[in-house]
């Protein structure tokens, strides 16, 4: 990686000012996966270690510029508590003079976290005034928030005006995977996209179809290329709007762009509908494809056992509903016993790995959904791209 990290700065008795990705989920006021928070510790931990005193801040959920009680930190703070073994003090905002004097009051190896920076509006436009307030709680800015980096913020892009700006762990592990999609992969190189539309994801294929050595179809967007083919596809989920797209992109792929041989349809958007097996050329009208098929699944693990790279971004079904989950989870375990190097980038994607039970046998699952999406187009993150370089 071309940026500075955590371990190209001195940090010891300094005030480190980090932005964090705690934008958790949230069930009746409890954190239902803490994924997130757990993420943050390896940099967290390490700047506690080299004796510094640190200060974080984070988004969560859409406060629209209002301090809302169900979206405070509060729960983050306790949950980072118990993870780390030391306090947590939640400052009850995340600028002002009291802000100001609990950030200074910091001793080497204590933790402030700052209250949710979305209960300002001048978070998301990036207000200078604001940005220069966040930077004023510390020395230095750590950021590590690899969901956000996507977006040019106070908190993630505004304050690197004010302060030495460097990357921790989680995004200096997130470039050099994601990086490896995008850069220079092992060959065979095996791309897997699914999800619902492909409108979506036209910039992925577009910029990954050029480095990749076959690029496999599932989910939704599949049945938007069969409708370019001229397949009956019943009542299944497609964007005609994307039909010439989808034609062009089969006519400059050739056989590097694979299609499902079948699918399981159902006469229902529906758990409990009928379904069956077919083939894709046997799809009827009035029923409808929410997952991909055992065919499919055999010959997808014939090409992915063959890869030596393998990213994948979007489930192969509508795995949400267990009946038409199998595919996607099939593809999972696939990736989970493959001798390559895995990445799954997307939010969808992520939890379905999480939800087969596979996580930790991949290489890489993407902590960032729609940054992962925004790098894997070759997009460049402002929140990155502000930090200092090597
Ligand atoms: P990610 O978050 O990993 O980038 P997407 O958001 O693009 O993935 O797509 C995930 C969604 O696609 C899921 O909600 C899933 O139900 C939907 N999907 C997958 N296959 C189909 C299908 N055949 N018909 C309708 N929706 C589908
Ligand atoms: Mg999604």
């Amino acid at each position: 990686m071309d940026k500075k990290t955590v371990r190209d700065v001195e940090l010891k008795g300094k005030r480190v000012l980090m932005r964090a990705d705690f934008n958790v989920p949230l069930q009746d006021g409890a954190i239902s996966d803490d994924n997130r928070i757990r993420a943050a510790l390896p940099t967290i931990t390490y700047i506690l270690e080299q004796g510094a005193s640190l200060v974080l801040m984070s988004h969560l959920g859409r406060p629209k510029g209002q301090a809302k009680l169900e979206l405070s930190l509060a729960p983050v703070a306790k949950r980072l508590s118990e993870l780390l073994g030391r306090p947590v003090t939640l400052a009850p905002d995340c600028v002002g003079p009291e802000v100001k004097a609990l950030a200074a009051a910091l001793q080497p190896g204590e933790v402030l976290l700052l209250e949710n920076t979305r209960f300002h509006a001048a978070e998301k436009t990036n207000d200078p005034a604001f940005a220069a307030q966040l930077a004023e709680l510390g020395e230095l800015f750590v950021n590590d928030a690899f969901g956000t980096a996507h977006r040019a913020h106070a908190s993630t892009v505004g304050v690197t005006q004010y302060l030495p700006a460097v990357a921790g762990f989680l995004i200096e592990k997130e470039i050099n995977f994601l990086g490896r999609a995008t850069g220079k992969p092992e060959h065979p190189y095996v791309v897997v996209l699914g999800g619902a539309k492909v409108s979506g994801k036209i910039g992925v294929i577009q910029n990954l179809l050029g480095k990749a050595d076959k690029v496999l179809i599932g989910g939704g967007m599949a049945n938007t290329f069969f409708k370019a083919q001229g397949l009956e596809i019943g009542d299944s989920l497609v964007e005609d709007d994307a039909l010439d797209t989808a034609r062009a992109l089969l006519a400059e792929a050739g056989d590097k762009l694979v299609l499902p041989v079948d699918a399981v349809v159902a006469n229902a958007f529906a758990n409990e509908a009928h379904r069956k097996t077919v083939g894709v050329h046997e799809v009827e009208p009035g029923w409808r494809i929410l997952d991909i098929g055992p065919a499919t699944v055999d010959h997808y693990r014939q090409i992915l056992e063959a890869a030596r790279t393998v990213v994948w971004n979007g489930p192969m079904g509508v795995f949400e509903m267990p009946n038409f989950a199998q595919g996607t989870f099939a593809i999972a375990e696939i990736l989970a016993e493959i001798d390559a190097i895995t990445i799954i980038g997307g939010g969808d994607s992520a939890a379905a790995v999480q939800q087969a039970g596979v996580a930790g046998k991949v290489s890489h699952v993407s902590t960032g959904g729609g940054a992962s999406l925004e790098f894997l187009e070759g997009k460049t993150l402002p929140g990155i791209a502000a930090l200092a370089d090597k």
